[in-house]
């Protein structure tokens, strides 16, 4: 994220191949990546994946593995084609609150 608010980069990070129900990244991959980000004057400000054969809202595992002051930007297979949400963990960290977001 950049000093105005926006999403400036998206870092592709494959996930670990182990884990069918939930996303599981490298945490060596995880590390060259945020490396990269503060490298380029940027700050990490969340995740991204998809839900390819379901929509776009969290999973219990989701609520789990989101850090408390990050978002989570989901593309799902229902809910139009290409449907994306951005969540953010509650504050009791029990919920997912969804966010409002624009594309610009
Ligand atoms: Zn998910």
């Amino acid at each position: 994220m950049n000093s105005q608010g926006e999403v400036a980069v998206a870092v592709p990070i494959a996930r670990d191949g182990g884990h069918n129900d939930a996303f599981v990244f490298p945490p060596d991959a995880v590390a060259a990546a945020e490396k990269a980000i503060v490298a380029s004057g940027l700050r990490r400000c969340g995740t991204y994946h998809s839900h390819p054969r379901s929509a776009p809202v969290p999973s219990e595992a989701d609520r789990l593995v989101i850090r408390s002051d990050e978002l989570m930007l989901i593309v799902g297979a229902s809910g139009g084609c290409g449907a994306i949400r951005l969540w953010r963990l509650s504050r009791c960290r029990r919920f997912m609150n969804e966010v409002e977001w624009k594309q610009v």
